[in-house]
């Protein structure tokens, strides 16, 4: 045998690079844990910017957690502003269920806190420097053999790693290449946001509620001093878009609820509003297929209802990169983060799903029937409902 074609049959595996489908929060955040670990990534971003939407996002302290795991927690609680007390309201305004923000921070080890989006990923983006980020790379497809991957973009140029992870969203090539039979599901929901800069006589310090109505919900959270993040929800049809401007379309449905909701149209900039339809899927049946796998929204869509979407992803990219540091061969060390993360992140999957139908519900009787019973649950058992979620996994 000559010694170049020896050398070929025992060529190890091939390592390096590992490559992540999509550069959002998942994939950032498993850059940062996989760089690390010492491995080299490369991140295929499909968008020309590393960009965020302009809207807010809830941080609970198991993803808070995880952040500081990978040495950015401390740079995102400089952006963040604590959740203070809140609940539901009605669209009267007459309260549902309170939550005391003192009881929240007890029982899940720090406060909840609220970020502005493209804040985090700036943070998150400078601390995956040590990663080659490529802009304007859609991945299109890949393929795999025992050597490695090799993903093809949408404009042809071929890559070659040890690995990849799909963290390309809901709509994720890499989850339906998997898993061929694989769809995205509108849920019948759609959502707005945005950042609103209040004026001088709304401060935000006690604005942090939601209001669930028939079909629809509105919520505020404070981001800054003078700033809150909005979301509102409405029962849709799939891509539909408003007639004139979206913002007519919320303040027609939504400004004659109770303030500060009209105060807080009033003062939002009608260009800023972001609407988004909202998709979920069955939970897959595998995350990983040998050199592959999913993660985020990739791997667990979940409806916005618990906050837990980026939560979970963060999450998930620090298993990946636990188990990537411990295991030599990267076939193993995926399917260990699969069997670490893929129940409980389902759980609250699940949970979330049902959540979403909850405050969705679209028959009036329904709705005041829902109303009754969140009046009636003690504080004590929500409470121990989001502290089996979202608790720092030091408490
Ligand atoms: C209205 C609303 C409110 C929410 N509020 C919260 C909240 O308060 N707290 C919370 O934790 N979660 C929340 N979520 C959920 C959260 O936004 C998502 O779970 C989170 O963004 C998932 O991150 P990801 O990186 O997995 O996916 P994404 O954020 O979808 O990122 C995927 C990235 O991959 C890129 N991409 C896609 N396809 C390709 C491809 N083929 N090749 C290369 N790149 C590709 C995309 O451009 C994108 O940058 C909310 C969601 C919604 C809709």
């Amino acid at each position: 045998m000559c010694v170049a074609a020896f050398n070929a049959a025992i060529v190890p595996v091939a390592r390096e690079p590992i490559l992540i489908a999509g550069g959002g929060i998942g994939g950032l955040c498993a850059a940062i844990g996989l760089q690390a670990k010492g491995r080299q990534v490369v991140v295929l971003e499909r968008r020309e910017e590393l960009r965020e939407v302009g809207a807010g996002l809830t941080l609970f302290p198991n993803a808070l957690a995880a952040l500081d795991r990978l040495g950015v927690g401390a740079a995102v609680r400089a952006l963040s502003v604590p959740v203070g007390d809140g609940g539901v309201r009605s669209p009267s305004g007459r309260w549902l269920l309170r939550q005391s923000a003192d009881r929240v921070t007890a029982s899940l080890g720090e406060p909840v806190v609220c970020v502005h989006r493209a804040e985090l990923l700036s943070v998150l983006a400078k601390a995956a420097d040590r990663s080659d980020v490529r802009l304007g790379a859609e991945v299109a497809a890949y393929r795999q053999d025992d050597r490695g991957v090799t993903v093809e973009t949408s404009d042809g140029e071929t890559l070659e790693g040890g690995a990849l992870v799909g963290a390309d969203g809901v709509h994720s090539v890499v989850a339906r290449t998997m898993h061929p039979g694989m769809s995205s599901a509108y849920t019948g929901c759609t959502a707005w946001r945005a950042i609103t800069d209040l004026p001088s006589s709304l401060a935000s310090g006690h604005l942090g509620f939601e209001t669930w109505g028939v079909g629809g919900a509105f919520g505020i959270v404070p981001v800054g001093e003078q700033r809150v993040y909005w979301f509102a929800t409405a029962n849709r049809p799939e891509a539909e878009r408003a007639v004139g401007r979206e913002y007519d379309e919320v303040l027609r449905r939504f400004g004659a609820w109770h303030e500060p909701i009209g105060a807080v149209l009033e003062a939002t900039d009608p260009t800023g509003i972001i609407r988004q339809d909202m998709y979920d899927r069955a939970p897959l049946s595998s995350w990983t297929a040998g050199r592959v796998c999913v993660l985020g929204d990739a791997a667990h869509p979940m409806r916005p209802n618990l906050g837990q979407g980026a939560c979970q992803a963060i999450e998930d990219s620090v298993a990946l990169s636990d188990c990537v540091g411990t295991f030599d061969n990267v076939i193993d060390a995926l399917r260990a983060y699969e069997q670490r993360r893929r129940r409980s992140a389902n759980r609250v999957a699940a949970l979330s799903r049902s959540a979403g139908r909850v405050v969705q519900l679209r028959r009036p009787l329904a709705c005041h029937i829902r109303n009754t019973a969140l009046r009636m649950i003690p504080s004590s058992l929500l409470i121990s409902r989001i502290r089996s979620i979202a608790a720092s996994p030091e408490v």
